[in-house]
């Protein structure tokens, strides 16, 4: 159950676009960031004029794909997709550009990752909707101006913090989605039964929904696997009894920590004494890469009170001794 949908199969990615939300009522959460856009889209709409451009950050798995086709949708125009990785050469990007229709949206995924050649040639095209592009080649080369249609980029990062200033900047709508609270993922976990067609009860849903790491991603993904078990191994329907034998034998734990939440945990009680301890040490204590360790996981260990961040590094809270079953004091550290 990885919270980025990097491991998903197609199949699954398949049943992920299923489930996804289309408009602004269908999306649940994110109230205070919702409202914002409604607003805007309306009078973009009103105007007819392209909406600004729009930056959503924050962790993966949250909801910022669903959002730009959600923009799309509202705006009644087309969308184009990309990311930051994959646009490597800026005649790919002219390509995008020049294609676009009026007030259409462009999506640039891990927008932090694209490179600067790229990001440079994107400034102008947000700004003033005008690139330049080089013609014929040898001494016959030169660059000429094109005039873009009115677009909006909307861009997604898990780090805005990696995102270069005047990249930032030239971003007029910029959002952070938050971590789902329980109430709302068992909202969204009915929604889905309800379109993959398998009954839940209540109890189940919030269960289901208290472990899934704040993160529709997660559960969404829990409750495919659940409703394996509740075919499988029940009538069909997920009742509170089934989702606790599925989760149980899934290793989901109580609070929805996955395997590498609980290993950065153990790591920085048992070999760092509880902290504190830089981030890059953790990452290679736990052999993962410190981007994904601050992107992924710190923020929800943080969020739910496991980890605290001080100026000398992260140490762990009460909360996470609890949570592992071992005692606070010197003799754990070894
Ligand atoms: P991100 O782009 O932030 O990684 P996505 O937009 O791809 O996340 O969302 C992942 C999955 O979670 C989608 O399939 C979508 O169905 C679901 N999802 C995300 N946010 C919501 C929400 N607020 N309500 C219902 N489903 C959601």
């Amino acid at each position: 159950l990885d919270p980025t949908n990097e491991n998903f199969s197609p199949e699954e990615l398949d049943v992920e676009k299923k489930l996804r939300p289309l408009s602004f009522d269908d999306f649940t959460g994110q109230e205070q960031v919702l409202e914002n856009l409604q607003i805007f889209v309306q009078a973009a709409n009103l105007r007819s004029e392209a909406l600004d451009h729009t930056l959503f950050h924050g962790p993966p798995g949250l909801g910022k794909t669903t959002l730009a086709h959600i923009l799309a949708n509202e705006l009644n125009v087309g969308i184009k997709i990309t990311s930051g990785p994959v646009l490597d050469k800026p005649g790919d990007l002219a390509g995008l550009l020049t294609n676009l229709e009026e007030r259409d949206v462009l999506f640039i995924d891990e927008i932090h990752r694209l490179s600067p050649i790229v990001e440079e040639y994107l400034y102008s095209a947000m700004e003033d909707y005008r690139i330049d592009i080089m013609i014929e080649s040898g001494p016959n080369a030169r660059s000429v101006q094109i005039n873009l249609n009115p677009f909006t980029l909307v861009g997604a990062t898990t780090r805005s913090g990696l995102l270069t200033a005047p990249m930032r900047a030239r971003f007029g709508i910029q959002s952070r989605l938050q971590y789902y609270n329980t109430e709302l993922l068992t909202t969204i976990l009915q929604r889905s039964a309800s379109i993959l067609d398998v009954p839940i009860s209540m109890e189940a849903a919030i269960e289901v929904a208290g472990r899934s790491r704040g993160t529709p991603r997660i559960a969404n993904a829990l409750l495919r696997r659940v409703r394996d078990f509740a075919q499988i191994k029940g009538n069909g329907s997920i009742d509170i009894k089934i989702a606790k034998y599925a989760l149980e034998a899934l290793n989901v734990d109580a609070h929805g920590l996955d395997e590498m939440d609980n290993k950065i945990l153990s790591t920085i009680i048992e070999k760092f004494k509880g902290g504190p301890v830089g981030i890059s040490t953790i990452a290679t204590a736990v052999s993962e890469s410190t981007e994904t360790i601050e992107e992924v996981y710190e923020p929800f260990l943080i969020q739910q009170g496991f980890i605290m961040r001080t100026p000398r590094g992260r140490e762990v809270t009460e909360l996470a001794y609890k949570h592992l079953g071992k005692i606070k004091g010197p003799i754990q550290g070894g």
